[in-house]
């Protein structure tokens, strides 16, 4: 019988999850509104019933779970903002006791981190960064072919160095985090924020609720005001990871969700706003690559590869 691994990812919007081998296929994939489970409970339920009628639980191996402030090494999640479940869950404890096979629990930039190790762009690399690029901006670590998780199980929150004094206020409850400038949500603040140095108005001015995609879409157009948007949160990005590299000494960082994968454009302008920056001992040493997960699945497969990363 194949062995699979349940990799779910719970995010504040959806909660996705599926079977996934060790060769990273996925067997299938499925997605719930997270609200629609109004407790944890619910949702373990939801997934024992769910698999127990696809007959599926038996050829589980074992269960990886991404979710925001999930800590590893208690397998608990810890006062996360984006979720309704207040205060602090019992998660890796409630999932074993339902299913009765080993979890892991840990947050969604670590999960794509060991996804991208396993089965994706980081393959042959034993020192490297996943950036991923969302509602906020996250990294996972490898150093030495090893995730580093810290003395609390909490190591990687890169997005909250502050790289600009007194600048934008973070959900954090603090000013100029990396993430309110280089996220999604970051870069709809500059469309407000920024000033443009072309005299036309701008297609993105126009758009009521614009997104990060849409600039993007635009930038590529050849709308001027995007592009500097998108130069803007680049050179921020890239000057952010000439620092990085001071401390880890990485092959690579690679890019990975939404904002990363509008092009090779923007990867390459991070390179450039690296290179300019860096110390000299890092020049030319370091890749910026972007994810090759395909990006709805990446977070399932990286949950799962938690799994089998463990197994080996
Ligand atoms: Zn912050």
């Amino acid at each position: 019988m194949t062995q699979l691994a349940l990799g779910i990812d719970i995010g504040g919007t959806n909660t996705a999850f599926g079977l996934v081998d060790c060769k990273g296929t996925i067997i299938f994939e499925e997605s719930q509104p997270t609200k629609s489970f109004a407790t944890p409970i619910d949702l373990i339920t939801f997934l024992y019933n769910h698999l127990e009628i696809k007959k599926n639980l038996d050829t589980i191996v074992g269960i990886g779970i991404g979710a925001p402030n999930g800590n590893h090494f208690t397998g608990t999640i810890e006062y996360a903002p984006n979720l309704d479940w207040k205060g602090i869950i019992p998660l890796k404890e409630l999932f074993e006791k339902q299913f009765n096979k080993p979890t892991q629990l840990t947050n969604d930039a670590n999960a794509a981190a060991v996804g991208e190790k396993m089965f994706g762009a980081a393959k042959t690399f034993k020192n490297f960064v996943t950036i991923t690029l969302g509602t906020g901006l996250g990294s996972g670590i490898y150093i030495d072919n090893q995730l580093v998780y810290g003395a609390h199980g909490i190591a990687g929150e890169y997005g909250h160095i502050r790289i600009i004094p007194n600048g934008r206020q973070c959900k954090c409850g603090r000013f100029g985090c990396l993430e309110t400038y280089v996220s999604a949500t970051g870069v709809v603040r500059s469309i407000k924020e920024l000033k443009s140095t072309d005299s036309h108005t701008s297609e993105i001015q126009t758009i009521e609720n614009p997104s990060a995609k849409d600039v993007f879409r635009l930038a590529k157009n050849g709308d001027a005001f995007c592009q500097e948007i998108i130069d803007y949160t680049a050179e921020i990005l890239g000057s952010s990871l000439a620092d990085f590299a001071a401390f880890s000494d990485p092959e690579a960082f690679i890019l990975f969700g939404g904002i990363a994968q509008s092009g090779a454009l923007f990867a390459h302008k991070v390179k450039e706003a690296m290179e300019k920056n860096i110390l000299n001992i890092y020049k030319d040493k370091i890749t910026i690559a972007t994810s090759t997960l395909h990006d709805q699945n990446a977070a399932i497969l990286g949950n799962a590869a938690t799994i089998f990363s463990n197994q080996n």
